[in-house]
């Protein structure tokens, strides 16, 4: 890595983001906090300063729900990273806890780990370097096998565009607001729903970004002590940040598309 290497990390002010954003810059890459909000966004910066030794930290305000602050943070990361970006790591997201469950949460939901990171994923795309990373932070809570129904198990196994995913988000919200989204064969889980929208997209970013040998990965960080977990988790935020760093600054190149934890592909 040079001096010259830039990653932006999303919803790196706690947590799991602030642990990656932490590692890449103590390798001496540039490094964007990507925070939505600015305070906590500064206090983040700073501590990776001082706990790393690196000046290359910049603080930028991003909400990826929001799609004003998506093309304002373009359009910033475009004026400071005139070079364009090596490495994009994916990992804003949000969870509810308790049996929260309906129509305005699932599209709360939706609306940020999946839709949100697709919406930064698609404004970045012509500043995101051929021969970059792109690492989706998505979770075990998200894979193929929540689904219980074949046939919409079947939809996301070839859905092979973007749009083919936001038709089965929509889908579900849909499902949801009408009352019918068991029978229509979903779990009970709306964040386990947007993880696998969300992977899903990572499969088809990585054959669409593949002729710019672009490296896409979805990864499940495993169970980590944050604030998203109740700090139930049994990783901590370093462990938690290894998987994704070893996909944006180790993996071979040739290892696109693929989902990963511990270190070790496993399917979708
Ligand atoms: P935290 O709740 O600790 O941190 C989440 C981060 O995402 C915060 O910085 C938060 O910002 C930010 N964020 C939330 N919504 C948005 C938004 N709309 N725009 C920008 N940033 C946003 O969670 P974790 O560190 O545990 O989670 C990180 C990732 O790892 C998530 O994608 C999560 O789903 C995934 N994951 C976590 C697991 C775990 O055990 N912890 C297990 C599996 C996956 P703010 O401080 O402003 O709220």
């Amino acid at each position: 890595w040079t001096p010259e290497t830039t990653a932006v990390v999303t919803g790196a002010n706690k947590g799991i983001g602030w642990a990656i954003a932490a590692n890449m810059a103590a390798q001496g890459i540039r490094t964007v906090v990507a925070a939505r909000d600015e305070g906590r966004g500064k206090a983040a910066v700073a501590r990776i300063q001082q706990e790393t030794g690196s000046k290359d930290v910049l603080l930028a305000q991003l909400d990826i729900s929001d799609g004003n602050s998506v093309s304002a943070f373009a359009n910033w990361s475009q004026q400071h990273l005139p070079k364009g970006i090596d490495i994009l790591v994916n990992n804003a997201g949000v969870a509810y806890k308790g049996n929260a469950f309906g129509p305005d949460e699932a599209q709360f939901t939706l609306s940020t780990n999946f839709w949100g990171t697709k919406a930064l994923c698609e404004a970045l795309n012509s500043q995101i370097k051929d021969g970059g990373r792109v690492v989706n932070v998505c979770s075990v809570a998200g894979k193929l096998r929540i689904i219980k129904d074949q046939a919409l198990q079947q939809r996301f196994e070839t859905a092979s565009s973007p749009g083919d995913v936001e038709t089965l988000a929509k889908k579900f919200v849909d499902d949801v607001r009408a009352g019918r989204h068991s029978q229509e064969g979903w779990p009970n889980s709306m964040y386990g729903v947007s993880k696998l929208c969300e992977s899903t997209y990572t499969r088809i970013l990585a054959k669409q970004l593949q002729p710019r040998r672009v490296t896409v990965s979805a990864c499940c960080p495993g169970y980590v002590s944050t604030d998203m977990s109740s700090h139930r988790g049994v990783k901590t935020t370093a462990e938690g940040a290894d998987t994704p760093t070893f996909l944006a600054l180790v993996l071979p190149a040739e290892q696109t598309g693929q989902w990963w934890t511990d270190r070790q592909s496993q399917g979708f």
